[in-house]
């Protein structure tokens, strides 16, 4: 593995844009992108031993444990091809224990964290954006068809595929999932601020303007090349 690759994690609520940011941004600057979230939604739809332990957890909108999370990372950073010019965590990691473990793989490959991308907005919107969100079952982009919505309700603008709600978008499933953020999560705005590695970009404004801003960000590090997805 190089060691001049670059790290960024992007931070912050569920329902702020992580998930659509971190496909434009992978997509512009040739970063590896990993989904936790996703990954275990794959685990589980594969039937894996690990799938079926982390459902349980997932299905109620609650952390899944230390060990099951470190393995899925493990296993997907080994999995980056060697044109990738870094990672670009979402969704990861999720409280100070994971924080620490990622240190720590990160140490052994010579790699450190360059910027933790925060993302921001008030509370009371992510409601909204979780309640109404739809994610293409193909694809994974998401809408929103209250504050973006596809033309079909059903049908992925980018890639034709069908539009589903997740299975943990139900409200009282999202409360936990707002819940575990406050209460695991959020304190990591603290530690990486500590560590002077938080960057905090106003998440409450166009989809666009949001990556623009991140952009603004990267490019201190490097010039995006490849186009942009969605
Ligand atoms: P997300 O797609 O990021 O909203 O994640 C969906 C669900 O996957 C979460 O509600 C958790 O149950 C689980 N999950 C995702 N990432 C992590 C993580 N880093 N640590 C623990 N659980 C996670």
């Amino acid at each position: 593995m190089t060691s001049d690759r670059k790290v960024f994690i992007l931070l912050g609520a569920p329902g702020v844009g992580k998930g659509t940011q971190a496909q434009r941004i992978a997509s512009l600057y040739h970063l590896y992108h990993i989904d936790t979230g996703q990954a275990l939604r794959n685990e589980i739809a594969s039937g894996s031993e690990l799938g079926q332990t982390a459902k349980s957890y997932v299905d109620k909108g609650e952390l899944v444990p230390f060990d099951l999370v470190m393995q899925v990372i493990k296993a997907a950073m080994l999995r980056v091809s060697d044109e990738k010019r870094g990672f670009l965590f979402d969704g990861f990691p999720r409280n100070e224990a994971q924080a620490e473990g990622l240190t720590e793989i990160l140490n052994e490959i010579h790699l450190h964290i360059d910027a933790v991308l925060y993302l921001e907005t008030p509370f009371s919107v992510l409601m909204d954006r979780l309640a109404y969100r739809v994610t293409c079952s193909k694809c994974d982009i998401k809408f929103n068809l209250k504050l973006n919505p596809p033309k079909n309700e059903h049908v992925c603008d980018a890639c034709g595929g069908e539009l589903v709600t997740r299975k943990d978008d139900r409200p009282e499933v999202i409360e936990n999932r707002l819940k575990a953020y406050e209460t695991e999560t959020s304190p990591l705005i603290e530690y990486y601020s500590h560590k002077g590695l938080l960057k905090s970009i106003d998440a409450n404004q166009p989809i666009d303007t949001v990556t623009q801003k991140i952009q603004q960000e990267l490019d201190l590090y490097f010039k995006p090349s490849g186009k942009m997805l969605v």
